[in-house]
């Protein structure tokens, strides 16, 4: 491109040159031939000069002369007048034929000065003379005009030429400046993309989407929420390099599915938000699993050849009542996708009236909490443990149930995730804690029968330094034994921090609590981490009672698992047994506990009180 410019911008110069040498030439030569006029008609004038002198007896030598000199140089082109020299054949022919009558008018004047002739003839010859030079100087002057019409032609094409360089350097710079702004956008642009993924970071995606939704939109606008499901597990597993690696290769499959007037942003680690526009709603859907299918199918591929699916949660404009901004419409996209981890089959979700009761209720949840701390409104179920071996209650785990105001039983899945959200869960699972306290001293005071209680600890009090000591200080205040309690908490924080998690245990430990790992098997499950941990308990996960393809497969990992952490002294639990088979074949493999709805749901105190009163 460059060198197109420069080359044309050469060629047009060169002819600018030439024309403007030809224009200049010509300007100069019409000059020449305006004089040629005069001269030629100073000829005619003062040749009837001359020959009134003579016949009125005043010969003039010099005129002769001077007529003499100016017809020389007009036939030869020599002379001091700067008379060009025409090379148009009218024209010669009529100044040969005025240079030889000029010739005869030289005779007949010397003829009448030596009275040869009375004056007749040369009046009659200067008539034909006259006549003669007037065709000459219409001759000179047609020359004239001929030449001077070239000069209109070389002089418009030099306008034309000039029109054409000028138009050709606008546009050259017209161009050079779009392509400065367009590079100039380029970089802008790159600015504000992630550099991994080549998406838009999160706050140039708002900022534009929010542009597109200001605009207006004529077609049907959605927003995508993706995530992948346990993305640790890659990052844990097969290092961040991978992990890179397919977020990079997402990020490519995301930028190729956007079209114009489209977007695609990454909130964080692995989530992205996409804004796409559609017809029909489910070609976003389709979409979108297309995109899931590549990534998926690159996983494969890739030398590990383990895959993680995703799921993502789409929110139409056009399905939302309220009148939102751009976080508005991610926060629901976002709240659409979650509900796809909360064990939907398919791995999109579409924000709709249910989702959006649902996030009612959570803005419910979040607005009411403190209050409802506050006023007591959580109570305390008990789900009892049953001993395999002797088939009775040997233990309780406590579970945390909203009685709202209205006298309904909120189940802890609806406002746990909200108390995390907030920072907000220590609060509560302190007060479940001190519940349980409150209730275990409240029967060794009445000298009735106590068994040990578990409760639940959100991962995230660990990273509270003053966890262990407030929990000490809450079961000394109700003189509770050591060994009637026990804590129970999910592996996951050992993703994060193996040595935070280990540290903790140790205090609980030396505090003398029981510890138990909770949630066995969900998610990914380090069995490596249970030879180093010091726990109590290992609690198997639901998962693997649940409705399955191949029972028979889940019973052999629960045979393995009870097996090996049995040589490190470790008490097994399966939870969410619901069958007498599952028992039966527990009872074979040698699991110690069972806690399900086999044998008992989880209680209110009284109920339970009832129980251990009963088995007494
Ligand atoms: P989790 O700790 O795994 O508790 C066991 C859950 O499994 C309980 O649900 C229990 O009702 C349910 N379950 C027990 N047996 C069966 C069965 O046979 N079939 C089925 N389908 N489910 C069974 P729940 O009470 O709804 O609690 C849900 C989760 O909420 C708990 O899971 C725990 O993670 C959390 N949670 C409950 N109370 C507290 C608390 O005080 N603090 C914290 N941080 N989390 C709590
Ligand atoms: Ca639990
Ligand atoms: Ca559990």
């Amino acid at each position: 491109m460059k060198r197109f410019l420069k080359s044309g911008l050469v060629v047009l110069f060169l002819l600018l040159m030439l024309f403007g040498g030809m224009t200049l030439h010509t300007v100069s030569q019409s000059q020449h031939y305006s004089r040629l006029v005069n001269y030629v008609g100073i000829v005619r004038g003062a040749t009837q000069r001359l020959v009134k002198l003579e016949l009125m007896d005043q010969p003039s030598e010099p005129l002769i002369e001077y007529l003499d000199g100016i017809l020389k140089e007009l036939e030869t082109g020599d002379g001091e007048y700067g008379l060009p020299l025409p090379k148009d054949s009218n024209y010669q022919q009529k100044l040969a034929g005025l240079s030889a009558m000029w010739e005869e008018m030289k005779v007949q004047i010397s003829a009448y000065r030596n009275g040869l002739d009375d004056g007749t003839t040369l009046l009659s010859l200067s008539e034909t003379y006259f006549k003669q030079a007037n065709d000459t100087v219409f001759a000179a002057d047609e020359y004239a005009a001929r030449c001077i019409q070239g000069l209109n032609v070389i002089c418009i094409v030099m306008l034309i030429i000039m029109l054409l360089t000028w138009l050709f350097i606008i546009w050259a710079y017209w161009k050079k400046l779009l392509h400065l702004e367009d590079t100039n956008q380029k970089l802008n642009d790159l600015a504000r993309r992630d550099t991994l993924t080549g998406v838009y970071q999160l706050d140039a995606f708002k900022e534009e989407a929010q542009r597109y939704l200001d605009a207006g939109h004529d077609g049907k606008i959605a927003f995508v929420y993706t995530d992948f499901s346990d993305f640790k597990y890659i990052n844990d597993v097969f290092g961040y390099a991978y992990g890179d690696s397919i977020l990079k290769r997402y990020g490519e499959i995301l930028n190729r599915l956007v079209g114009e007037g489209e977007l695609c942003g990454r909130v964080s680690a692995d989530n992205f938000v996409l804004l796409l526009r559609y017809q029909d709603r489910e070609e976003v859907a389709a979409r979108q699993r297309e995109a899931d299918t590549e990534i998926i199918r690159f996983m494969h591929s890739s030398h590990n050849r383990q895959s993680v699916p995703t799921c993502c949660g789409i929110c139409c404009v056009e399905d939302v009542v309220e009148d939102l901004r751009i976080d508005g419409f991610l926060d629901r996209a976002n709240f659409a996708r979650k509900t796809v981890k909360n064990g939907t089959h398919s791995n999109y979700v579409f924000y709709d009236e249910s989702i959006r009761n649902r996030l009612r209720e959570e803005k419910n949840v979040e607005s009411s909490m403190l209050a409802a701390l506050e006023n007591h409104e959580f109570t305390v179920f008990y789900q009892p443990k049953v001993e395999l071996g002797t088939g009775k209650i040997a233990c309780s785990e406590s579970l945390v149930r909203w009685k709202s105001q209205s006298g309904s039983i909120i189940p802890p899945d609806r406002f746990i995730p909200v108390f995390e959200r907030k920072y907000m869960i220590d609060r509560l699972d302190q007060y479940v804690f001190e519940e349980v306290c409150r209730f275990l001293n409240g029967r060794l005071k009445a000298g009735r029968r106590v068994l040990p209680v578990s409760v639940n600890v959100s991962r995230l009090q660990f990273f509270d330094q003053n966890f262990v000591k407030r929990y000490v200080e809450i079961r000394n205040h109700y003189q509770i034994p050591a060994e009637l309690l026990e804590i129970e908490f999910t592996e996951s924080i050992a993703i994060d921090n193996t040595s935070l998690l280990t540290s903790i245990v140790d205090q609980l430990k030396q505090a003398g609590f029981s510890c138990s790992i909770d949630d066995f098997g969900k998610g990914y499950s380090s069995l490596s981490l249970l030879k180093t941990l010091p726990i109590d308990v290992l609690k198997i996960d639901r998962f693997f009672f649940s409705e399955s393809n191949d029972p028979e497969r889940d019973m052999a990992v629960v045979q393995g698992i009870v097996e090996l952490v049995h040589k490190f002294n470790i008490r097994t639990v399966a939870e969410g047994v619901e069958s007498e088979s599952q028992v039966e074949m527990l009872k074979q493999i040698g699991c110690d506990y069972v806690q399900g709805y086999v044998f008992y749901r989880p209680v209110p105190q009284a109920e339970f009180e009832r129980m251990l009163d009963g088995q007494e």
